[in-house]
């Protein structure tokens, strides 16, 4: 129950021991197909540029970034939170320059610091956030978000690495041109395969690059001669076989339940954690309004070791809980209620082992 990787499903491990075949067999092929179709349900979009990147979620982030950002662009880069921060490290080692708009660690991204970054620079190429602060467990309004950089005509980059599978995302509804997102959190997956989907826009704009893509794994050119349209593959990379047999079958399991049964699935696990928290007369960091069901930040008492509490949660129960990171280490437990972790035998397990270690 900790920030992730979350449990995964015996089914997803089961998928993940079936025998090799290559990575350009005719199955093989057939099922990249089922996982791209898959991917564009779990994502709500038609964007023929959806893939899994065969790589963790930092490299869909780089992906984004280095394929879209060229050098002696303007960025506008949110910060909320640690991933924030990387997204501006991105920025800058690509050539371009870093906007930076801050807001208080478990707090949202606030739209209209956002509207005031692009009146100061309305010449902006790109908007980036993360919809999900894994850091926090904060949500920000991507919808209105999005809003803003198309009122603006700048592209999207979302980070979605904790949101995709544990609370609504609408890719084509909400307007967003690049998003990466990660197989390890509320897809219950493995960890090492990073989602990613690019808008016609953003592929377009790709395209027009004056300079090459400072990458070559990860420009989107080069990689969709094998993720591109059905039958037509050839070879780019090897791609990691078994993982995407788990990615497979997670994708078949989330689209089995239902996108909303999923998020509402979270969001009652979420609600009987926090209950519970709350008895015990503990705190949550973040307002009601912008909590991450699935991503529960606590603060911790004054007066309590809190490593001496997840040792002893991991030494005594098996349970993980995570820590806090950069500006709320020692400050916070992060506990993750992420995909096939989400169940009701967890939450009472968390809570009755929380009672016991701090009493
Ligand atoms: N972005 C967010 C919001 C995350 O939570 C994480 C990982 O926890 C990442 C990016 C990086 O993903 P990975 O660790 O799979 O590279």
């Amino acid at each position: 129950m900790g920030p992730g990787p979350s449990d995964v499903d015996p089914r997803v491990l089961a998928a993940m021991a079936r025998p090799i075949i290559g990575h350009l067999d005719p199955e093989f092929i057939s099922m990249m197909d089922q996982v791209k179709t898959m991917l564009k349900a779990v994502l709500q979009t038609e964007n023929e540029l959806t893939m899994p990147v065969s790589a963790p979620g930092s490299a869909g982030m780089e992906t984004c970034f280095v394929n879209l950002v060229e050098a002696g662009d303007k960025v506008i880069v949110c910060q909320n939170g640690v991933f924030g921060g990387r997204m501006r490290e991105n920025v800058e080692r690509y050539g371009g320059t870093a906007i930076m708009v801050e807001d208080e660690w478990g707090q949202p991204v606030d739209p209209a610091k956002v509207e005031a970054a692009f009146a100061e620079h309305p010449d902006a190429k790109i908007l980036a956030f993360v919809h999900a602060e894994t850091s926090t467990g904060v949500r920000s309004d991507a919808k209105t978000l999005c809003q803003i950089a198309q009122k603006n005509n700048a592209l999207t980059i979302v980070d979605a690495v904790t949101s995709m599978g544990g609370v609504e995302l609408d890719v084509d509804g909400w307007g967003i041109d690049a998003l990466y997102s990660g197989t390890q959190k509320c897809l219950s997956c493995p960890p090492g395969i990073s989602p990613v989907t690019f808008s016609n826009k953003a592929v377009e704009v790709v395209k027009a690059r004056k300079t090459p893509v400072a990458s070559w794994f990860m420009d989107t050119n080069l990689v969709m001669g094998y993720w591109g349209g059905s039958g037509k593959r050839a070879y780019h990379h090897t791609a990691p076989v078994n993982a995407l047999y788990a990615l497979h079958e997670s994708l078949v399991l989330l689209l089995n339940e239902g996108l909303e049964n999923a998020w509402s699935r979270h969001d009652l696990h979420h609600q009987a954690l926090k209950a519970g928290l709350e008895a015990m007369g503990l705190e949550l960091l973040v307002d009601e309004e912008y909590r991450l069901p699935q991503l529960n930040s606590v603060v911790v008492p004054e007066g309590v070791d809190e490593a001496a509490v997840r040792s002893a949660l991991l030494q005594n129960y098996s349970l993980e809980i995570g820590a806090g990171l950069g500006a709320l280490a020692g400050k916070v437990w992060r506990i993750g209620l992420m995909g096939a972790s989400c169940n009701r035998r967890n939450v009472m397990q968390c809570l009755d082992a929380l009672e016991n270690t701090i009493r």
